[in-house]
């Protein structure tokens, strides 16, 4: 087959030179057995090893060159994850169902593979990497499709062990599977008519037809979005750890971003236009301009026309990244005062699921037309529905947010772009890029914390100590922590029969470190249900050995909404207490937890709840969830904040909102206990006013068994 070398040879030399720069800025940390980490500080020879596996031909994702070396987006995200010292790496490219089997036989340790729910029952998956979707490919004079389920019985070629075939088999489709080896063969095996279309990564597909000149096309639109992650092999929850914290790592110091933003052009990838490959070989321009003289105007004409491709995102016709930073510079060397103001689109994927990807790129388009607006001087879309603007004057931000929020006319709907803002002023001695990162910051926290913007403050910067907990984390994982337990007083039975286990890090060198310290930066980092898992293993086993003694009734634990969201939550929980009676234990939930996804929520604390564990509403009274919501949700206990109970004697506002909430959980079947009770005189109230359980120092301060065991029964 005659082979197009222009855009693989593109590839690879960008690929070469990428991944050179990568190696040399990374002291070559990857390479087996080497000492130095990215900052040439020498790697501890502890330092744990991980072989990455893949597809030996999946461009651009990663493939091998001729020298059989591996090259591609995913290669240069491991090793920028090696690079930040976590782990060294290793990649060994091979067969893709061979890739397969060897992480599942624990041969090697990960492959970067679509996220789907079936193969959850191999592996365990990292937080997602990047997205992907599918389409139907057939050779070009033939038909188009709407749907799978058109290609009734014909013969339908996938790679053997890919998502693709495995989603045929799960859904029942009547097609006929032709199996091939890899991407290429899958294609070829229809260009050669041994299949009639194939189902295929599109990315890939399309780089693949063209390079090798098959007369193939996309003939569906594309479906089956899917996150892309690491899968590791089900249970090996270490180097899922070591992955997650690396990834966490980098996209925190930017060097995501750095690998993503040098592969955009490859990954979001179109068939290329006669401009482009004449922007691709400058030379040959620069030749034809010599030579034919005559064509001199056309050929400033094309130029410009290159210029504009190479200077604006093909989708919106705004700016590209460097473009909009090279003019933001130029107006602040002017003395231009202004805003750099980072918006994000939260909902294009849910818009690409729900409608199509045609839908999800007329969002791009249409909220694209409303920034030509005069207060927007200059603006970009970085990609992926991330855009940023140059703003002349902000006197009102909500008033601007409410101008680039409201909703977007696409065809016969409006759609409601679910959107974030960063902000970050100019100040002297800031450059365009700087106040680009400033404006990144402020967005993801704002994100992060639940507001519509948030202008920069040098607050949001994430604090290196942080970073160095996060990695000591990954480095000694669950070693470090103890549960303390706090009794909880029965006021009906008239002793203390239960408590509440409260982790803490006892860091080797820092002390004892509070969970307020380490908790929420674990939530951020993606890492917590490591920990969780721990503490309810530590708990179960607190119980089989009756460590808190043979009259403790039931012990809680505290369970983060992101952990009742991960999938395997339950089983791992099912699977954890088959050695106790499970009625023994309580899970405690913030009130978020009734808040993000509540349809889903819900589902899984029905399925607590059919286990045997009982759930509780954890510092009710801190958010606005009302106790008839909650009572929604099959929850047997709420627990009363602590700023409310600390003051109930003196404030009397305090005081009816503490009996009026006992009444009404009473009349709902809830029962009710409160926190932070420090004195007698709380003590005695709150139990005159009807409160079940009383937790507090005044009955004890949280302690290791041997303490609160002579308490209980
Ligand atoms: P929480 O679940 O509301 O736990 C009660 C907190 O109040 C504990 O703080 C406890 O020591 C403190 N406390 C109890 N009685 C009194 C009192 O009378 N006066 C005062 N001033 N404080 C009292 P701690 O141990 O620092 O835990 C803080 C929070 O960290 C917990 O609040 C919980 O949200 C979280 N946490 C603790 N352990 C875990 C865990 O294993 N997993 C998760 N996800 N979160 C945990
Ligand atoms: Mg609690
Ligand atoms: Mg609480």
């Amino acid at each position: 087959m005659a082979r197009s070398k222009a855009g693989l040879c593109l590839i690879l030399w960008l690929a070469a030179v990428s991944s050179a720069l990568l190696m040399s800025s990374a002291h070559g940390s990857t390479a087996k057995g080497q000492a130095l980490n990215a900052k040439g500080q020498a790697l501890n020879p502890d330092t744990p090893h991980i072989i990455f596996t893949g597809s030996e031909f999946y461009p651009p994702l990663q493939w091998l060159d001729t020298n059989r070396q591996p090259l591609g987006f995913l290669l240069e995200l491991q090793q920028a994850m090696a690079a930040t010292g976590i782990f060294t790496a290793e990649h060994k490219l091979q067969r893709w169902n061979d890739a397969l089997e060897a992480v599942r036989n624990g041969e090697v340790q990960a492959v970067a593979l679509i996220a789907s729910e079936q193969r959850q029952q191999w592996y365990d998956f990292t937080a997602p990497i990047y997205y992907v979707a599918h389409a139907i490919f057939t050779r070009t004079n033939e038909r188009f499709y709407g749907r799978i389920d058109q290609l009734g019985e014909r013969r339908v070629a996938v790679v053997e062990g890919a998502y693709a075939q495995l989603e045929l088999l799960a859904n029942g489709y009547s097609v006929n599977t032709v199996l091939a080896r890899d991407e290429l063969h899958c294609l070829q095996l229809v260009a050669q008519q041994q299949a009639d279309a194939c189902i295929e990564v599109i990315a890939t597909s399309r780089h693949l037809i063209a390079d090798y000149e098959l007369d193939l096309h996309q003939a569906s639109p594309p479906f089956w979005p899917q996150p892309y992650s690491f899968g590791v092999q089900k249970g090996d929850s270490k180097t899922l750890q070591l992955l997650n914290t690396a990834l966490a790592e980098i996209i925190i110091d930017g060097s995501y971003q750095q690998v993503y933003e040098r592969w955009l052009p490859y990954l979001e990838w179109q068939p290329k236009t006669l401009v482009d490959y004449l922007q691709q070989f400058a030379w040959l321009l620069a030749l034809l301009l010599a030579l034919a003289l005559a064509g001199l105007v056309w050929l400033l004409q094309l130029r410009r026309q290159l210029a504009f491709v190479a200077s604006h995102d093909l989708f919106t016709g705004l700016l590209r990244r460097n473009e909009f930073v090279e003019r933001v510079n130029q107006r602040l060397s002017r003395g231009e005062n202004g805003v750099l103001v980072a918006v994000r689109i939260n909902n294009l994927d849910s818009v690409m699921t729900a409608f199509s990807y045609q839908t999800s790129i007329a969002m791009l388009q249409s909220f694209a037309r409303r920034l030509d607006n005069p207060r927007v001087i200059e603006k970009s879309h970085f990609g992926a529905g991330l855009f940023a603007l140059w703003v002349n004057e902000l006197s009102d931000i909500d008033e601007f947010f409410h101008f680039i929020a409201t909703p977007l006319a696409i065809d016969v709907v409006d759609i409601d772009p679910s959107e974030v803002m960063g902000l970050a002023v100019r100040e002297p001695g800031v450059d365009a890029e700087e106040l680009s990162r400033r404006a990144l910051t402020a967005l993801s926290y704002a994100q992060g914390h639940g507001y519509h913007w948030l202008e920069y403050q040098q607050d949001f910067e994430p604090d290196p100590e942080d970073l160095l907990l996060l990695r000591e984390f990954a480095r000694r994982g669950n070693n470090d922590f103890v549960l303390h337990f706090q009794p909880q007083f029965n006021a009906r039975r008239r002793k203390i029969d239960a408590a509440e286990a409260l982790v803490r890090w006892q860091h080797p060198e820092r002390g004892l470190l509070g969970p307020l310290r380490f908790i929420g930066l674990l939530e951020d980092a993606g890492l917590i249900t490591q920990l969780t898992r721990w503490v309810i293993a530590e708990s179960v086993r607190v119980l089989q050995q009756q460590l808190l003694g043979p009259d403790l009734q039931r012990l809680s634990i505290n369970v983060t909404p992101h952990d009742l969201l991960e999938p395997g939550f339950v089983s791992f929980v099912r699977d954890s207490v088959a050695s106790i009676d499970p009625r023994q234990l309580c899970f405690e939930i913030t009130e978020t937890g009734f808040f993000e996804d509540s349809q889903q929520a819900r589902g899984i604390l029905d399925e607590l709840v059919a286990i045997g564990i009982q759930c509780s509403v954890d510092d009710f009274g801190t958010g606005h969830a009302s106790l008839s919501y909650l009572s929604l949700f099959p929850v047997s206990e709420v627990k009363l904040d602590r700023s409310f109970v600390c003051d109930v004697i003196t404030n009397e506002r305090n005081r009816a909102i503490v009996k009026s909430s006992i009444e009404l959980a009473h009349v709902l079947g809830i029962e009710v206990t409160a926190e932070g009770v420090e004195d007698v005189a709380t003590f005695e109230l709150l139990q005159r006013l009807g409160c079940d359980r009383i937790q507090g120092f005044h009955i004890a301060k949280p302690g290791l068994p041997a303490d609160i065991k002579p308490l209980i029964g």
